[in-house]
Parts: structure tokens; C-alpha cells; sequence
């Protein structure tokens, strides 16, 4: 049976009119410049209206509608309603502001619609020069394995599986753990994606063993060495420590140097997770807190938080770039390496790393190095790491408020004081200033206490923010708070 041939109808999706298209392309790009340019004078976050949230529901469009009326969609739906991590202050969690510069590369990167996974074409020369900065970056040596992965979540995996693969052979990949109990340490402030990564790893999560940490937040390097020695001699097989450069909740950095002097002399596997510590390595006055980074057997971070690079894009950095390979890589037949033509450039992207697809995520990270200089980024890193300082002071010198943790970096941790309720008061005071527009903090859990938590972050908060922010917070306390407002005593020392 053969399908009669009919004359073909034009399918492209190019535009008709390619004028018409440039004028509308130009006003968006203007908008968008506007938009950013005045995002100080917005709400940081605005909850979405039912209205608008109904409006997202409609069935499957069928026909064509004009560019025009789309984007007015985006306008009206869309663009009022975003988390607001671009604001100066967006200050909850741990999320990158994004710059004009990444805006375009997006575009660029966009419009040549790479295909990363492998061959030979320059936009893979640029991630491996991306990658090559990172080894610079990381005092790593330049030949190591890395790789541009969608964030640290996604890298972290990566680093556990390569430590995996280097603890048990290639063969794993073949034969499975059989019944070998691997275990992995490290800190309760790790974050939650350390026991994700070794759940989806398939080593369970009882694998994962927690080290308590010392009075600064970082593991107890004593109390790892006696847990290690004794889950060998229960018959376990530790092979990896991962150590965190700016937990959480706290920004909190590990001992980097003493836990890679463990490892070394227990022959474990030292991986990092320094989604946001990694870029502390471009400050000159930051940079000796994550000293011991370049001697790890692993790194993983993100580029699109404190390296400001739009989402979505982290890193992982393996030194034994042989074994990194050898975890991932695999021939089917189509895909086929050869010496010449375009199915060159062997090894590729997708030897390393669980993807075979992958977009243009470097562009945007090169852009942004090459135009800003990684000395500015060091100088974003300095300027938030002095505001975090300086919050802290004002905290302290506030007799209505009480600083819950030294701050290591750029998050400071405190609380609003009440004879009573004051975990929910603290966490009613972050959600209303989050629903006034004003700021956004958010909260965690500090020794037990709920705690507002301040991350900066961004590279466009400044001074005038802290205050805006600080004077919200007391306003908010005591109007919640009312009676069972309580102030410290002025002469008693901050927690
Ligand atoms: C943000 C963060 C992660 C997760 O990174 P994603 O880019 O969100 O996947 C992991 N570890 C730490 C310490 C983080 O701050």
C-alpha cells in the first residue's frame, strides 16, 4: 500500500515576513532590557491571581496565533508572577540574579540550537574551555574530566557515581554492587541532593552516614575517623567522603584540607559540593576559607547562583578524567566515532555524564567570564559576603533580635524575639514580608530554632537594601508579635 502523493504544502515555521518578525523581535528585547533595568521599583514576588493561574489551563492550541497576541499572554501572565530572584531583594535560599549579559548569550545560544552531546563543532571547544577555566578556578590540573550538567544537583550525582566506579572498577557498571555495602559520609547540613544522589545511585539512602558537626557548622573530623573505622570493621565498604564549601543554611564550609588528609591516608574518595562556595575561589580575600578544594578527587557546582550565569547551569570537575569516561561511556552504532568529518571530536560531552542530548548551556557561562572578568565575579562575591557582614551587625546591635549563627559567607541567620510562639511568629514574620513585595527571606532551622535566613546573593543588592530589609523585619516583628514582644538585654552577649 503507497500513499498518493500530493503537492506538498509550505510546513515551515519560519516567518512569512521576516521584517515584520525583526520589528516585533526588537520590541520584546527592548522590553526585556526595560525590565531588568527597573526591576528595583517592582515587587520582589507577587502571588498569581486565580485568575491568571485559570488562565494557564487551556486545552491543546490547534491553530495558529499571532506572535503579537502570545506574547501579550507572557506579559499579562507570566512576567508579573516570577519567584524574583532577579530583584536585589531576593534573599531567600540560595538563587543567582541573572545579568543583561547572560540574557543575550541565551539568545545566541538559542538561535544555533546546539546539540552538545557530541561531534566536532566549536560550540563543544567552548565547554571545554568553560571546563578548563573551572580546573583554573579549582586549582585542579587542566587535563581533569568535567562537564557542564543542568546545576549541583545533577553534578553531585555524577561526582557519586565516579566515586563509585572508582572504588569497585568499571565492572560495577556490568555486575551491579553484589551485595557489597558501600557507605558514603557526610555532614547533616549537607544538602538534601547528597542522599538523593546516592538514592538514585541505587546504594540507599542507609548508605549515606550522617557526621555530626562541631560549633561551626562543619563535620567533626574526629568523629568521622572513629565511624569510619568502625563501619569497616562492621563489614562496610566506605569509599567517599563529600565534604560541602557553603552549606544551606548556614554557608558553612567544611575543613576541605583536614578531610583531604583523611582521605588520602583512608583511601576514600574526596568529593566536594560547592554549588554556591565555588566562586569564593575568584575573591582574593575569600578564597583561603575553601583551602584543601584542589586537592578533592571531585568538585561539583553551580555557575547560575553566586556566578550570577542564567539558570539553568553547573559543573562537575573529576581529576581522573580517564575514570570520569569510564563510568559513562558506551558505543551504540549510531553513534559511531570517526577521525574525520563531523563525527569527530572523540571523546564527547555525552561520555561523560548521563545525557545524550544537551544544549548550548556554555555559551552563556563563556559570555559571561569572558565580558565581566572572573576578577569582578570575585568582587560580587566579596561585596555579598561585607552585607551578610554587615546585616549581622545591625542584628546584633538590635535588642529586639538575636544573631543564631556566625556568619561564614553570605548567610546570616537570626530571629525576632517573643516570650512565647517564636518559631511561628519568626516564620509568620518571613511569609508576610515575602507577601508585602518588600523582601524575600526565607527560613530554616538553626539549633533547633526557626530562623529568618538572609542569603545575598545577588549582585545588585547593596547597602540601602540591608536597611530596608532590617527596619521591615522589626515592623513586622512587633506588629505580630504585639505583647509578647521581648528584648534582649543589652549587655548580654549575642548567641
Ligand atoms: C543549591 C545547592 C545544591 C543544589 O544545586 P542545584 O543547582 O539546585 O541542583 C546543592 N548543594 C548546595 C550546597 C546548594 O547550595
Amino acid at each position: 500500500m503507497s500513499e498518493a502523493i500530493e503537492p506538498l504544502t509550505p510546513s515551515t515555521l519560519d516567518p512569512q515576513d521576516w521584517d515584520q518578525f525583526r520589528q516585533s523581535a526588537h520590541g520584546m528585547l527592548d522590553d526585556m532590557i526595560d525590565f531588568m533595568a527597573g526591576v528595583r521599583s517592582r515587587p520582589v514576588w507577587q502571588q498569581m491571581p486565580d485568575e491568571a493561574r485559570a488562565r494557564l489551563k487551556g486545552p491543546l492550541p490547534l491553530e495558529p496565533n499571532s506572535l503579537a497576541s502570545v506574547y501579550e499572554e507572557f506579559q499579562q501572565l507570566v512576567q508579573p508572577y516570577i519567584a524574583g530572584n532577579i530583584h536585589p531583594r531576593f534573599l531567600g535560599w540560595v538563587q543567582g540574579g541573572g545579568t543583561p549579559v547572560g540574557m543575550l548569550a541565551e539568545m545566541l545560544a538559542a538561535t544555533l540550537n546546539g546539540n552538545l552531546g557530541g561531534r566536532d563543532q566549536a560550540p563543544i571547544e567552548v565547554e571545554r574551555q568553560v571546563i578548563r577555566w573551572a580546573t583554573q578556578m579549582m586549582g585542579f590540573p587542566e587535563d581533569s574530566g568535567g562537564l557542564l550538567v543542568t546545576g549541583a544537583s545533577m553534578a553531585n550525582m555524577i561526582g557519586v557515581l565516579v566515586a563509585r566506579t572508582g572504588m569497585l572498577g568499571a565492572e560495577v557498571r556490568r555486575e551491579g554492587l553484589g551485595g557489597r555495602r558501600l557507605l558514603a559520609y557526610t555532614s547533616p547540613a549537607a544538602h538534601n541532593c547528597i542522599a538523593r544522589a546516592i538514592d538514585m545511585a541505587g546504594l540507599g539512602t542507609d548508605a549515606l552516614r550522617l557526621i555530626p558537626t562541631d560549633e561551626r557548622h562543619g563535620m567533626d573530623l574526629a568523629l568521622l575517623a572513629e565511624t569510619i573505622e568502625r563501619d569497616r570493621a562492621d563489614g562496610g565498604v566506605p569509599f567517599m567522603v563529600i565534604g560541602t564549601a557553603g552549606t544551606v543554611d548556614t554557608g558553612a564550609i567544611d575543613d576541605l584540607a583536614g578531610i583531604a588528609a583523611l582521605c588520602r591516608a583512608q583511601k576514600l574518595w574526596f568529593h566536594v559540593d560547592a554549588a554556591l562556595g565555588a566562586t569564593a575561589m575568584l575573591s582574593q580575600r575569600q578564597r583561603h576559607k575553601l583551602h584543601g578544594i584542589s586537592e578533592a578527587d571531585s568538585v561539583a557546582f553551580d555557575f547560575h547562583k553566586w556566578a550570577q550565569v542564567p539558570y539553568d547551569v553547573g559543573c562537575v570537575l573529576v581529576r581522573d578524567a580517564e575514570l570520569h569516561r569510564a563510568t559513562f561511556a558506551s558505543n551504540p552504532n549510531y553513534l559511531a566515532r570517526e577521525t574525520r568529518g563531523l563525527a569527530a571530536g572523540h571523546p564527547w560531552p555525552t561520555d561523560f555524564g548521563p545525557d545524550l542530548s544537551r544544549g548550548f548551556r556554555a555559551l552563556k557561562v563563556w559570555m559571561s567570564l569572558k565580558t565581566y572578568g572572573a576578577d569582578h565575579l570575585g568582587r560580587v562575591v566579596d561585596h555579598c559576603c561585607a552585607l551578610a557582614q554587615q546585616l549581622a551587625a545591625r542584628v546584633v546591635g538590635e535588642a529586639e533580635l538575636e544573631l543564631l549563627s556566625p556568619v561564614s559567607l553570605n548567610i546570616v541567620c537570626f530571629r525576632f524575639l517573643a516570650r512565647e510562639h517564636m518559631d511561628r511568629l519568626n516564620t509568620d514574620i518571613v511569609v508576610a514580608l515575602q507577601e508585602s513585595g518588600v523582601a524575600v527571606p526565607s527560613t530554616t532551622r538553626v539549633n533547633g530554632h526557626i530562623a529568618i535566613r538572609c542569603a545575598f546573593v545577588n549582585h545588585r543588592t547593596s547597602e540601602q537594601d540591608i536597611d530596608i530589609v532590617l527596619r521591615a523585619v522589626l515592623e513586622t516583628g512587633r506588629r505580630l508579635a504585639g505583647a509578647s514582644a521581648l528584648a534582649r538585654d543589652p549587655m548580654e552577649r549575642a548567641a
